[in-house]
C-alpha cells in the first residue's frame, strides 16, 4: 500500500483522493480537517485498492504497437460500422480512428463518428456495442430514455455492456 499525503487546499470544496506515482494524495478542503480526511480515506479504502490494482495492469504501448492497433482498427472498424448501419438503418457521415484512451467513441452533430484505436484490444462483442452506441447517437444526441430504448432495440443487453466497457476503460 502506498503512503498517504494530506494536503490542505483552501480552494478545494470537497475531500479528494488522487493517485500519484509513489503516494496517495488526500486533499483537505478549506473547512475540512485531517481527522475527517482520515475517516473519508478509510471509507474509500476498497475503491483506492481497486484503482491501484488497475493502474498496475495499465500498460504503456510502444509506437509500433500503436501503429499496429491503428492499422487493425482502420481495417476493421469502418467496414463493421457500414455493415451495422445498413442492417439497422442508420445514416452517418464520416469515420475517424483516433488514439484516445478517455473515450471509446463519439458522434458529432454532423454525424461524424470517432473511434478509439484501443477498441482493437477488446472482444468484438464490445466493439459492436460501441459502434451501435455511436450510431444510436446519430438519431438521439443525448443519453436520455429514448436513446437507451433505441440502443437496446438494436443491441440487447446494452446497459450491461456499457458498464463492462467502463470497467475496461480503466485498464488501458
Ligand atoms: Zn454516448
Amino acid at each position: 500500500m502506498l503512503p498517504y499525503r494530506y494536503i490542505k487546499n483552501n480552494r478545494a470544496k470537497h475531500y479528494r483522493i488522487t493517485l500519484k506515482a509513489d503516494h496517495i494524495r488526500v486533499t483537505i478542503p478549506r473547512y475540512g480537517s485531517k481527522r475527517r480526511a482520515e475517516v473519508f480515506t478509510e471509507s474509500k479504502k476498497e475503491w483506492i485498492e481497486s484503482v491501484i490494482k488497475k493502474s498496475v495492469q495499465r500498460k504503456i504501448y510502444s509506437t509500433e504497437e500503436i501503429e499496429t492497433l491503428r492499422a487493425q482498427a482502420k481495417n476493421y472498424i469502418p467496414e463493421r460500422v457500414t455493415k451495422l448501419a445498413e442492417t439497422h438503418g442508420f445514416v452517418f457521415n464520416d469515420i475517424r480512428i483516433k488514439k484516445i484512451r478517455t473515450r471509446w467513441g463519439s458522434c458529432s452533430r454532423r454525424k461524424n463518428l470517432n473511434f478509439s484505436l484501443y477498441l482493437m484490444l477488446v472482444d468484438h462483442t464490445y466493439i459492436d456495442y460501441v459502434i451501435l452506441h455511436e450510431l444510436s447517437h446519430t438519431v438521439e444526441m443525448n443519453h436520455g430514455p429514448k436513446f437507451w430504448a433505441l440502443l437496446e432495440s438494436v443491441c440487447p443487453g446494452s446497459k450491461k455492456l456499457d458498464r463492462e466497457m467502463r470497467d475496461f476503460s480503466n485498464m488501458f
